[in-house]
């Protein structure tokens, strides 16, 4: 076994890093304080140049071919910068990867080239709605077909980058009287669609650089083309792709703990009391080795959810124990890096309380701990069985 990384996942590594410490983390406090939107789509264009917003697609749509490693390496560095670009980025990843698994010819032909270089900002997916969200199949937004067109009926909730996306990923029923969770099905709506408004920005606690919104949708009328895999399939494909997201979250979560223990080692080895650094006192040292074991125990996690997609292997159980761990894990770093500082980590002159609440989120969104727990419960269970 070789846990070392490859040259080609190095060189990704070491470019978002660069690009992080460059251009996203000179923006983060700003974004955090409501402004730099402009700056924002910059840098999504930058990256999108670099190749970042295609990460696991392939070539000939303009993507990089990166894999999943690759992409949550990427997603790792922009994360340790600036949680709010890292989010947009990986959830745009996930749009794109949900059209080249399951989207026609045309679709990949279409869209894979806007997502990749940046033509749109970012992609959203939208599946959360009001009455629906840990059980998403308990959706109530409709589409029914008129003539040879889609329309589409209702509202989705919390949509991440929904006032920059140029394209949604959208998921409605389509069979009222199926099952639930059957009669489901997944389409592509263009950002310019009469017929979509864009609601209420919800205000947040964290990571307030990235949009949030409600998406609404009166009579929007999308071709019949727009659906994606088969008509009435579109849950499952949710779920598959949900799988893949929750590896970005993962290396985002792990980013942002990594940033904030990072911050918590460099102050230790400066700050002084009773006479001797905190990094001389073993009260703070144990806290320090607590966090980074948890750390590498997420980056580990992480990767291997990673590698097991990459290479084609059942990766579900894996993704949600990744998404999981790193989550709660990046909780205690961040607060533990927080108390290393003090007041200091209380005062918005200092990056720790940012990333506490930006770290806040990531136990929550793309399926909660208690969802993940579930289904980790629910595949083990069946590999007993
Ligand atoms: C900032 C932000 C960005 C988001 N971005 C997107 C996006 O881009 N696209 C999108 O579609 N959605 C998005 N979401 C929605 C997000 O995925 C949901 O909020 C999340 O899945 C939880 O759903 P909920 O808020 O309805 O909570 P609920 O489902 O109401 O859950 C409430 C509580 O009950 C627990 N719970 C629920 N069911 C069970 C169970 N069976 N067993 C044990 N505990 C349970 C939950 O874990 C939670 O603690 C975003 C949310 C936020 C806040």
């Amino acid at each position: 076994m070789d846990f070392r990384l490859s040259d080609d996942h190095t060189m990704i590594a070491d470019a978002a890093a660069r690009l992080a410490d460059d251009k996203l983390r000179p923006l983060a406090e700003t974004l955090d304080e409501g402004g730099g939107r402009a700056e924002l789509l910059e840098n999504l264009n930058l990256l999108a140049q670099n190749g970042f917003m295609g990460l696991n697609i392939r070539g000939e749509y303009g993507g990089t071919e990166a894999g999943t490693v690759g992409f949550a390496l990427a997603v790792n560095a922009l994360a340790r910068a600036c949680a709010s670009t890292a989010v947009t980025v990986s959830v745009s990843n996930m749009v794109a990867e949900v059209i080249q698994a399951v989207g026609s010819p045309d679709h990949r032909a279409t869209y894979l080239p806007r997502l990749c270089d940046g033509t749109y900002p970012a992609g959203a997916f939208c599946l959360t709605e009001t009455g629906a969200g840990s059980d998403p199949a308990g959706m109530r937004m409709a589409a029914r077909m008129d003539g040879n067109e889609w329309v589409l009926n209702g509202s989705k909730l919390y949509i991440t980058s929904a006032e920059y996306a140029g394209l949604f990923v959208v998921w409605a029923v389509t069979d009222p009287d199926a099952g639930k969770g059957r009669g489901i099905s997944c389409f592509l709506v263009e950002a310019d669609t009469p017929g979509i408004v864009i609601g209420k920005a919800e205000r947040k606690m964290g990571q307030t650089g990235s949009a949030t919104n409600e998406v609404h949708f009166q009579d929007c009328r999308i071709p019949a083309s727009a659906v994606v895999g088969e008509v009435h399939d579109g849950f499952r494909i949710a779920v598959s792709e949900l799988a893949g997201g929750r590896i970005g979250i993962g290396a985002l979560a792990l980013g942002i703990g990594q940033a904030a223990m990072q911050a918590a080692r460099d102050y230790m080895l400066e700050r002084e009391q009773f006479g001797r650094k905190l990094a001389d006192m073993q009260g703070l040292q144990w806290m320090l080795a607590d966090r980074e074991t948890d750390l590498e125990a997420a980056r580990l996690l992480v990767l291997q959810a990673a590698w097991l997609k990459d290479k084609g292997q059942p990766f579900s159980r894996a993704a949600s124990m990744a998404k999981l761990f790193a989550s709660e894990a990046a909780q205690r770093a961040t607060y533990t890096a927080l108390q290393i500082h003090g007041g200091a980590g209380y005062v918005k002159d200092y990056p720790l309380e940012r990333y506490a609440r930006d770290a806040r989120i990531t136990t929550i969104y793309e399926g909660t701990s208690e969802i993940q727990r579930l289904i980790i419960a629910r595949e083990t269970l069946k590999a007993v069985a």
